[in-house]
């Protein structure tokens, strides 16, 4: 049978594309390498390893929290294999809920790993090794990306691990020593600090988080500190050693000089992650790659083949679930003759530690070096009620707003439930809203958002409670 569209890959970018494909009227099939549907971020990404931070979170609250509040609980028994299993549960009711999000869409799920014969023809091959090839007018690849790996350091997911290995390693390591200081390496090293291990992260530039917000990722990594996190800045892991019962890593100084040996039980490579398109038969068809392996598309998604499109992690842009979800819909809209769009200025970034921290839009850095005038609003989470009565007051909200026209260009986020306050400056972004906007819009008390108000106040320094 032929189809009008089939999308090569079922993470976020693609199964979102299908469900809407078929929603517009699409004949649509989908195929998948791996046993279950979800990609990257329902199997080994957002899904574990936000259950794990929120179990680890829990169980240092536990240990260190809820007496302050008058709970008295015996010191909480770590039961790693209860933790996982529990990481495990949510992971299969999430993959669970795109098989039966297909099924509900008349979408035909494919097993097996997908090749490109030729524009329209899709070959399947299965694990069985047994191979069809499917007849389709549109083709979107969704194929996400993979590990970045070191040379010369080799990933065995025991003890040197990427992020697949961190989410389910079978006991805490005395030592981690964490490879790159960006969102998944201060992720899963908070989650196996809080669980006991001591952490250090080896970070070849000169602080935590590079590319965001200057004065966010200073606070971020003052916090980790104080958590007991040990960083080794502007420093490169150049070998490990696995010959030992321990592992010793070979770390220098970034810009070259005297080596020192640090030893750890396990070693987390997060040095980031690289397009996936192995085996889809690209060169042969003449589908363009920009200088760091992406597939190489228009402002439609279209690659440099007719009837051959990409999204999500495979193509330019930040590597991020919801990123891709959103150019997921944008393509099946644009394939039935829709005005599909993603706006890339208002695509929020979290990062899921504790405390939170969230941004969208332009940092102070990125303002300075486009010559753009603005005004800065700031507001401490000290000063905010509910987060005092919380006992989380890190932290603070920064509004970049244009100095001209008031227009909110940026707004960052360090403090707890940061990841889910974002949305609003997210949705006030989208609106092309002002600050004196959001400082006008009425915010529930006692809420944690009441501090976005108070630092959009604070761009027409008029905040009330500071
Ligand atoms: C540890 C970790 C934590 C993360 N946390 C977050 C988070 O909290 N929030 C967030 O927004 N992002 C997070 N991400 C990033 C997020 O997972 C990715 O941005 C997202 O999964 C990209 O979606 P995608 O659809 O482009 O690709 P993927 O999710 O990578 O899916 C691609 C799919 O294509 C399949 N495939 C590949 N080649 C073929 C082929 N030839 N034939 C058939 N199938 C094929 C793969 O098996 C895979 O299932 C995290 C990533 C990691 C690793």
């Amino acid at each position: 049978m032929a189809y009008d569209l089939i999308v090569i890959g079922t993470g976020p970018g693609g199964y979102v594309c299908a469900i809407r494909a078929a929603q517009l009227g699409l004949k649509t099939a989908v195929v998948e390498k791996e046993k279950t549907f979800g990609g990257t971020c329902l199997n080994i990404g957002c899904i574990p390893s936000k259950a794990l931070l929120h179990a680890s979170e829990l169980f240092e609250e536990a240990g260190h929290s809820f007496a302050k509040m008058g709970i008295g609980v015996p010191g909480p028994k770590l039961d790693l294999k209860e933790m996982l299993a529990f990481k495990d549960r949510g992971v299969d009711g999430n993959v669970k809920g795109v098989d039966f999000l297909f099924k509900k869409n008349k979408i035909d799920a494919f097993h097996g790993t997908a090749r490109i014969a030729a524009p329209g023809k899709v070959e399947v091959k299965a694990n069985d090794g047994q191979t069809q090839v499917l007849e389709t007018k549109s083709i979107v690849i969704a194929t996400g990306s993979d590990v970045a790996r070191l040379k010369g350091i080799e990933i065995d997911e025991k003890r040197i691990v990427s992020s697949t290995g961190a989410l389910s390693l079978p006991e805490v390591p005395k030592r981690l020593l964490v490879i790159g200081a960006g969102v998944i390496g201060l992720e899963l090293g908070s989650v196996w600090r809080r669980l006991g291990s001591q952490v250090t992260v080896v970070e070849f530039m000169d602080g935590v988080l590079p590319g965001m917000d200057g004065e966010v990722r200073r606070q971020a990594q003052r916090l980790f500190e104080k958590q007991g996190m040990v960083f080794k800045l502007a420093s490169k892991v150049t070998a490990v050693d696995t010959s030992g019962k321990t592992l010793k890593a070979t770390v220098e100084p970034a810009k070259g000089g005297a080596a020192e040996t640090i030893e750890a039980d396990v070693v987390l490579v997060s040095v980031g992650r690289v397009p996936y398109t192995d085996g889809l038969g690209l060169k042969e068809l003449g589908v363009k790659l920009d200088e760091r392996g992406r597939i190489a598309v228009d402002h439609y998604y279209a690659s440099s083949v007719p009837g051959i499109w990409a999204i999500g992690d495979v193509i330019t842009g930040p590597m991020l679930a919801h990123k891709a979800e959103d150019e997921g819909i944008a393509v099946a809209e644009i394939l039935v003759g829709q005005a599909g769009h993603v706006n890339y200025d208002a695509v929020p970034n979290v990062v899921y530690t504790y405390p939170e921290i969230a941004v969208v839009g332009k940092s102070e850095e990125e303002l300075k070096a486009a010559g753009v005038a603005y005004n800065v609003g700031k507001f401490p989470f000290t000063a905010n009620g509910r987060a005092k009565v919380n006992m989380t007051t890190e932290g603070f909200v920064k509004i970049l707003a244009d100095a001209k026209t008031d227009r909110v260009l940026g707004v960052h986020l360090i403090g707890a439930d940061a990841g889910n306050m974002i949305a609003e400056a997210v949705l006030a972004m989208e609106f092309g809203a002002s600050a004196e906007d959001i400082a006008r819009t009425c915010h529930a008390h006692p809420t944690l958002p009441e501090a976005v108000k108070e630092a959009a106040m604070a761009v027409a320094k008029r905040a009330i409670h500071m």
